[in-house]
Parts: C-alpha cells; structure tokens; sequence
C-alpha cells in the first residue's frame, strides 16, 4: 500500500510520502535502544510520568486540530475524532497517575519460599515494534504508548499506511512533551518492512491491532526470533437481546455499538442474537434506528455516519451484503451501493442469516448487522460462541441468575451486560481464540511487555 493521506469522503489523494530506506530504519532503531539505556539509567517512574502529563496536556490543547487530521486521513466524524483526542489525554494521565504504583516492587511470603526476602519486580524489556490500524489512529498507539514508555521501554510505530499524519504527530507529541529522542519514533515503512525490524535483535518485542492475516505473519516471525508479542485482532461481538430487556435502550444502544466509527471497529457489535418473544419487536425498533442515521459529510455535526476508510474496505463489506442476499439472507435496510464521490455505505441490517454465507462466518468492517433469531438462552449462547473470533461481547437482561450466566458461558475477552463493550484504562483489553491474546491497559496490559523479575535473598 502506498504511504499516503487519502480523503475517504472525496478519494482525493492529499499527500504521499516516501517510505524510510533500510538506513534510515536501522537508525532509528540504534536510536531507540539508545534511548531505552537512557531511560532506565537516568529517569524515574515520576519524571516519566510528568512527560506524560505534558502529552496529554499537548492533546488537549490541540484537540480540534489533531481530529480534523484523522477525519482527512480516514473519514471518522469529526465529532468522534475529538472525543477520541480527549480519551488519549485520559490514558496518559492514568498512567502517569497509577504507574508507580503498577510497578512497585510486589512482596511474595518470604518465608513459603525459604528466604530473607523475596519479591517481584517488573522491569521493561526494550524497544517494542508496534504495527497499529487505522480505525482509531490515536488511541490504538496511546494505549500501547503511554503504558509502554511509563514502563521504560521505547516505542518503533510502523502505523497503518493511510494515516501518515497521525503517525508523524504522534512522534512529535512524545518528543515536545519532553521524552528523550528515540523513545518514540515513526517509521514510515510498507508491512513488508515488518519482518526485517523485528528480527533486529535490538527490537525485543512487537504489539499488533489489525487483521488476522497480519497477526499470524507476525507471531511467525516473533515466533522464529523467540519474540513476546500481543495481537490484538478481528471480532464479530454478538449482541444477545434477551426477553426480560428494555427494548428501546437495547436498540439505541445496538444502533450506536455497530455504527460507531463508521461500522469499523473491532470491538463493535457485530452479530445480534435476539430472543424470539422480542425478535419482532427488536428488530422493528433496531431497523428504524439504523435507517434513520444521517451518512455524509464527516466534518457536519450533523453527520452521525461518515464513509468507510478506503475503497476496497467498502467493496469488501458491500461483497459480504451481496453474498448474503444471494444466498436467501433479508435485507431490512440499506444493503444499495451509493452512488457518487467517496466511499460511504448506508447502515444495513440483515437477518435471515444462515451457515456458508459470508456474513455468518466473517468480520463485517462497516455499519451491517446481521440479525439472529434464538429460541432459548442456550441456542443464543450457541450462536453467540459459535465464530472463530472473541474479541467482547454483549448481553441485555435484567434478569441476574442470567446475566451470571452470560459472564460465565459467553467465550470472549469481555463481557458487558446492558451496556455496549468499550475500552477503558482501568480495564484490561483483549481477546481470545481468533481474536488474538495478551492484553492491553490497566496494570495488566503495562506488565505485558515487563520482565517479571522474581528476586529471592537468602
Ligand atoms: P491490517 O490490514 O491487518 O492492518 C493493520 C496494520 O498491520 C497496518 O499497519 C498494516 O500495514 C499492517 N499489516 C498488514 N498486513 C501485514 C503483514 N502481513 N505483516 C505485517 N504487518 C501487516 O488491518 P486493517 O484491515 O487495516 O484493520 C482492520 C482490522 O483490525 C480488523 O480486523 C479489526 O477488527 C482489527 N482491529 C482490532 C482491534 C483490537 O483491539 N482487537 C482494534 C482495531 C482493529 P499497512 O497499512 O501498511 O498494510
């Protein structure tokens, strides 16, 4: 993919740029495992922390700025890309407010161990390749970044290749908040530069948000250098609509967890599983709600949808569409390719869904839901579960031996009854089976890339 700004509401190509030569990476590299030796060696939790501060102080000075650049490069609303500004800042100040106490040394029973003393303490590792999408250009690297560099170790960005100037800023926030050169840096490189980095032993671990297929070409390559790594991949969340449920607060919410960020996040709503006695019901509340979402313009307030991030991301969604009507799928709304500059997709909901269609198995990346129909908690379950992907998940019931049972039964990283899954800095963040492993945020996700060092004095 060419390196590139590209405006999704018009495809006009507004800036392009030329990908770092092999030298030019190698130094940067140098310069970030410089940078880690300094970390260690001449600045504290605190002073890092202070830095930290003066970043999310720089977000929120320059919040309207920075959001109207991630709407050029990849069509967000404007709206959501300031809200999305602020909520970095609110990650930067977490850490800086918590990490010394995250990184405290942690006492074990000296005695059950045979020792004077023992106790755990969490050290950082090194630079940390982090390859990162471009859904939520900022908060996807912070909420790597901030905890990463608390911790003392340095970050190398290869961002997606559509949001060059969100990556290039990013730099720049670490640097003028007062983080050394090479704590944080941006390398302008292709996915095929990926392999080279991190099997530069100086690079001790890597972090990918993104598909499938990157995640598995990166945990090979980590895996042929014995190289930690946490994958954050694809989701298809279910959504599981249950009899005893406010119907109106679910089919608003529905309506707001799928078409967040124009329908492409990974932790959006995805597959909504409605009990029977409320299909009808839901479906005709959740179908209103989707149809009368306003798509256009990105910078309009009045904009509730923009277009999807690129070309082929929208020819793909409108492909899953088309596969499911062909087969025998119902189109509630939307579904129609719209006609005209940039590439934006109505809101769709589907149902009528069955095993072999494309939207049964795979990942929709825009504003689609598919529509399912339960007859028992145990067939929602069944459905809910049954995806290679588990990533959050979604329950409403009022009902609590039954939402028990969600927690327990739904097979997902997450799980949020009567609420739409989001992340949070207090919360760890992540998935299971296809949806990749380790975690990201709150204390747990800052220890991923720490050695826990066990430490036992006779
Ligand atoms: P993608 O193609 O995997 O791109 C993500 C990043 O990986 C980009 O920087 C991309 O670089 C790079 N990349 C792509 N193929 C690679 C390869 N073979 N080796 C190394 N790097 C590679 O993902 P996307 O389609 O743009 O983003 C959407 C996907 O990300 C969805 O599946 C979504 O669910 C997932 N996602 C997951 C989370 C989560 O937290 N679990 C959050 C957001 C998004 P180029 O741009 O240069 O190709």
């Amino acid at each position: 993919m060419p390196i590139a700004t590209t405006n999704p509401a018009t495809g006009q190509v507004l800036k392009t740029y030329d990908p770092m030569s092999d030298e030019q990476v190698d130094s940067a590299i140098e310069r970030a495992h410089l940078a880690f030796r300094q970390l260690c060696d001449d600045t504290t939790v605190a002073q890092r922390g202070r830095w930290l501060i003066a970043a999310a102080e720089l977000l929120e000075a320059e919040r309207d700025e920075t959001a109207r650049m991630m709407t050029t490069e990849m069509g967000k609303t404007y709206a959501a890309a300031q809200a999305e500004v602020t909520k970095c800042a609110t990650a930067c100040r977490f850490y800086a407010e918590n990490a010394v106490r995250m990184l405290a040394d942690e006492p074990a029973d000296a005695a059950a161990v045979k020792a004077r003393r023992a106790f755990i303490r969490y050290q950082p590792i090194g630079p940390v390749l982090a390859v990162m999408p471009w859904n939520f250009p900022l908060w996807q690297v912070m909420r790597f970044a901030a905890p990463a560099l608390m911790a003392g170790n340095t970050g190398l960005l290869k961002h997606a290749s559509n949001v060059p100037q969100t990556a290039l800023y990013l730099e720049e926030l670490f640097r003028r908040a007062g983080f050394p050169e090479g704590a944080f840096t941006t390398l302008l490189v292709g996915s095929d530069a990926v392999d080279r980095i991190l099997s530069d032993p100086r690079v001790r671990a890597a972090t990918l948000t993104g598909s499938e297929v990157a995640g598995r070409s990166i945990a090979q390559i980590a895996g042929r250098e014995l190289k930690k790594t946490v994958l954050e991949l694809g989701g298809s969340d279910p959504f599981v609509v249950m009899p005893s449920a406010d119907l109106d607060r679910a089919a608003e919410v529905a309506t707001t967890a799928r078409c967040q960020n124009n329908g492409q996040s990974c932790i959006a709503a995805k597959r909504f599983i409605v009990h029977t006695d409320v299909f009808d019901a839901f479906a005709d509340r959740f179908a209103a709600r989707m149809s009368a979402l306003r798509v256009g313009d990105p910078m309009d307030d009045a904009t509730d949808v923009g277009p999807l991030a690129s070309e082929r991301g929208r020819a793909e969604v409108h492909a899953q569409v088309q596969d499911a009507a062909d087969s025998g799928a119902t189109i509630l709304c939307g579904g129609e390719l719209p006609a005209g500059d940039g590439w934006f997709y109505p809101p769709t909901v589907v149902t009528d869904l069955r095993p072999g269609m494309r939207m049964w198995a795979e990942e929709v990346f825009g504003p689609v839901a598919g529509l399912y129909r339960a007859s028992s908690y145990e067939e929602a379950i069944e459905i809910a579960n049954g995806t290679s992907f588990g990533l959050g998940s979604n329950a409403w019931t009022t009902d609590p031996a039954e939402q028990e049972r969600f927690a327990a039964d739904l097979d997902a990283g997450s799980v949020f009854i009567n609420g739409m899954t989001t992340s949070y800095p207090e919360l760890p963040f992540g998935g299971v089976k296809n949806s990749g492993y380790g975690r990201e945020l709150s204390a747990v996700g800052m220890r991923e890339f720490c050695n826990t060092k066990t430490v036992w004095v006779g």
